[in-house]
């Protein structure tokens, strides 16, 4: 059997106690993870505090060089990365090869790019000469989640490096796979030791004393909204630079002058796509009174008609859920619908076959108080809600505490940008979803988070500024 361990100073890390790893898509125990704790929190920081100094002092382009090395050896070995992820996170094959890990590529190449550009600002003729210095931080740690394991574990520890940072990553107990191997990939191409660092392990064995170590200057976090705040709870007394990048409860707005039809395919996947487990999928669609009807038909029919199967059969569009825990979870949000009151048009119940599979689930007949319409459920299930006008439509899309994003679907520019003005979230997409520029700040506002990711923003998180003032005589 596989075993996933921890990766530091440069090695793998014998562990002491392995937990489970799970294949979703047959519910079967497949592999082992090491199951850390604090002992192997302190010495990775220990490694990394050791590697920092002469990590901080190469050139930002020699810092790109490595990080360039390890997206060429990941790209060598996409297929491989791609069928290690698909497996342990049970989604299907394509989405992994085509899109995630070629991001996880992109990831490292962008990041290292933006070593050699990153410059920082001079203020020049109203005190003096003034130039900022933006020095790296030291360790950082990376906290990432389940659903997009590999790009978000790249999109985190690769501004961090770029910056000079040492890092101490944990990616999420429930899919360690592909972090694992992306260390292995360190390794082999010489990165130098304790500049990379992976301990597995719980959130509160691992994550609480990593985000505790006082070593530890700066925590990137990406995951729940409940684990969110307990971090920035213990990071506070600290007061320790905390990025928060937390849940999300998005609306997408159909309104009825739309080319939706033109757009199906889209608005299915920004429903769907991971099975719903994706922090910007729209799980609340809002669709104009007079296309309504209409459009929750073809809604029905397209949902219902995507397949369940093998995850590396070219037709499987539905992955699984994560684990049996948030299949129970997805289940009983399904079930709390019901008694809410809702309508399920489609789906609602799991499907009839080994795994955590659920089926595309539409419900309708819920307003913006109900939970279902209120907290995030992350799986393949959809409300809808009809709107008669662009307030109607702007009052549901903002109900609500999260903020991260929304998606507005008009052929009308000038509603457009009245409502991306208007919509209380950290991203706004027009007619499109999920179409990513990585020089763009990413993140939420309310319960979806603190700060932002993405371009300079991560450069500037990683480092800390100082102000130098020359007086001119
Ligand atoms: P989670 O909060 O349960 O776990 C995320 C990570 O934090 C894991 O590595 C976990 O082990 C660790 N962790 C758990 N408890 C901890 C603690 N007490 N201290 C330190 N670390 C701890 O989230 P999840 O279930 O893995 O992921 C799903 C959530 O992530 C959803 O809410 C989703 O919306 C969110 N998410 C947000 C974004 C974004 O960019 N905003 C992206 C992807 C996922």
């Amino acid at each position: 059997m596989e075993r996933y361990s921890h990766f530091i100073d440069g090695e793998p890390r014998p562990a002491g106690a392995w937990r489970p790893v799970f294949e979703p898509a047959s519910a079967e125990v497949y592999a082992e993870v090491a199951d850390g704790g604090e002992t192997e929190v302190l010495e990775a920081v220990e490694a990394a505090e050791a590697a920092f100094p002469s990590w901080a002092a190469l050139a930002p382009s020699a810092r790109a060089r490595w990080l360039e090395r390890l997206a060429d050896a990941l790209e060598a070995r996409l297929a491989l990365f791609a069928a290690a992820e698909s497996r342990d996170a049970g989604k299907p094959l394509a989405l992994a090869r085509d899109i995630e890990i070629p991001r996880a590529v992109a990831n490292l190449r962008f990041f290292a790019h933006a070593a050699t550009q990153f410059a920082s600002e001079s203020h020049h003729g109203e005190a003096g000469l003034n130039y900022t210095l933006r020095a790296p931080l030291g360790v950082v740690a990376a906290i990432s989640p389940w659903n997009l394991p590999l790009y978000l574990f790249t999109w985190k520890i690769a501004p961090a490096l770029a910056a000079g940072n040492t890092v101490v990553a944990k990616p999420s107990e429930i899919t360690p796979a592909t972090a694992t191997m992306l260390g292995m990939l360190a390794a082999e191409i010489g990165l130098p030791r304790g500049v990379l660092n992976i301990v597995h392990g719980s959130g509160p064995a691992v994550g609480e004393p990593l985000v505790l170590h006082p070593a530890v200057k700066a925590v990137s976090f990406t995951g729940s909204t409940a684990v969110g705040r307990r971090i920035a709870g213990l990071a506070g007394p600290q007061l320790k630079k905390v990025s928060l990048e937390l849940g999300g409860k998005n609306a997408t707005l159909v309104f009825a002058n739309s080319d939706w039809r033109a757009h199906l395919d889209t608005l299915l996947r920004s429903a769907f796509q991971n099975a719903g487990q994706i922090c910007l999928c729209g799980s609340r669609l809002l669709v104009q009174q007079a296309i309504h009807d209409e459009f929750r038909e073809a809604l029905i029919d397209r949902a219902s008609a995507l397949q369940a199967g093998p995850l590396d059969e070219p037709a499987t569009r539905l992955g699984a859920m994560v684990s049996q825990a948030h299949f129970e979870k997805v289940l009983g949000c399904i079930a709390r619908a019901r008694v809410e009151g809702g309508r399920v048009l489609t789906g609602g119940h799991a499907l009839d076959r080994p795994g955590w599979f659920i089926a595309p689930t539409v419900i309708e007949g819920l307003g913006p108080q109900a939970a279902t319409n209120r907290e995030e459920i992350f799986g393949p299930v959809v409300t809808l809600q009809p709107f008669e006008d662009e307030a109607h439509a702007l009052s549901l899309a903002n109900a609500g505490d999260y903020g991260l994003a929304a998606t507005v679907w008009t052929r009308d520019l000038d509603r457009a940008h009245r409502l991306a003005a208007q919509l209380r979230a950290g991203i706004v997409w027009i007619n499109t979803w999920m179409t990513r520029d990585l020089r763009t700040p990413f993140g939420g506002m309310g319960a979806s988070g603190l700060g932002r990711e993405g371009g300079l923003e991560a450069m500037r998180f990683f480092t800390e500024p100082k102000n130098v003032c020359i007086a001119l005589r």
